[in-house]
């Protein structure tokens, strides 16, 4: 098959050319696309700082230095598929209910045309149609949810849907695998000891933050294959998983979290799983400095990008 790739950076040097995830070509300029890069440009769902609504164009920014060969995975990604940029989903910044139609509508047109999804987000609250869509074509799946905090609040000031409460949502409407679902890379003060019981009763397993700096990252991975097996795989990436050190752009930062070498170590694994969409969020550019946190998404993508031309998803 042949694929179209990005700009070629001895023709165009990487600092021009196309504004796209990896100057990848756009989604209308090729025939047909196996994976699609899509922004949601959404942040009405968050309860500290705001400015996840400027993620995608930020983590695309970031995304120029990117290289065509993956040699942890061995993988050329955008010669191994057609990827594309499908730009951004157009959602409604003062009313959540609607905007959450409108993405799960958008991701369903995209992955319509038999593409698969990787969602530069915008806020935690825009996995739930995300994943609704998602489900609607391969049944509930395994959700492995990298993020400091757990998102399986009930409500915040009455609010059902935002982006504390994704996965409680989720959960609740039979989305995940409750057999195989989990949360990495936790850590931080709750508003109580409750909070773990009812995430337990939603379904989830967990690996700390702290479990990873004791066991390390190979632990984590078997218990992590150990937990998915051969079932469809979502993977949920809060980029405040990773210390704020490494990712201080993000709007609720929590100290003790993973370095962006261990995150990127933990995607890989997905080489093996059955990935059937993926999400990176909570990208707040205000509270970036000299492009870390966007480069750690950027990274974050291609390693989930790479791990989609490995595996044996269908969409
Ligand atoms: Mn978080
Ligand atoms: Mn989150």
């Amino acid at each position: 098959m042949t694929t179209v790739g990005p700009v070629d950076a001895t023709v165009i040097p990487r600092y021009g050319g196309p504004a796209t995830f990896a100057r990848l070509p756009r989604i209308d300029e090729v025939a047909a696309t196996d994976i699609a890069i899509v922004g949601v440009p959404f942040d009405t769902g968050v309860s500290y700082r705001p400015g996840a609504r400027l993620g995608p164009g930020h983590v695309r920014m970031s995304s120029k230095l990117l290289r065509p060969y993956n040699p942890a995975l061995d993988v050329s990604p955008f010669d191994a598929l057609q990827i594309t940029d499908a730009g951004d989903l157009a959602c409604n910044p003062f009313d959540i209910d609607a905007a959450i139609a409108e993405i799960e509508y958008g991701a369903d047109a995209i992955t319509g045309t038999g593409a698969r999804l990787l969602t530069i987000g915008g806020d935690h609250t825009i996995a739930l149609p995300l994943l609704r869509s998602v489900v609607r074509r391969h049944g509930p799946v395994a959700v492995v949810h990298f993020d400091a905090h757990l998102d399986t609040w009930d409500t915040y000031f009455g609010a059902s849907y935002t982006h504390g409460t994704p996965f409680r949502r989720a959960s609740e409407e039979g989305l995940i695998d409750r057999e195989a679902s989990m949360h990495i890379g936790t850590r931080g003060p709750l508003y109580g000891s409750g909070d773990l019981a009812d995430d337990r009763m939603l379904g989830f397993a967990t690996i700390t933050a702290p479990e990873i700096e004791i066991d390390g990252v190979s632990a984590a991975v078997e218990r992590m294959r150990a937990r998915i097996g051969d079932r469809p795989v979502y993977v949920s990436v809060d980029i405040d998983v990773l210390d704020p050190a490494h990712a201080p752009g993000t709007g609720t930062p929590e100290a003790g979290g993973l370095t962006s070498r261990e995150l990127l170590y933990l995607l890989r694994a997905f080489g093996n799983a059955n990935l059937v969409g993926a999400d990176i969020v909570e990208v707040s550019p205000a509270y970036d400095h000299a492009e870390i946190t966007g480069i750690a998404a950027a990274h974050v993508g291609y390693e989930l990008l790479s791990a989609m031309t490995m595996d044996r998803a269908t969409t």
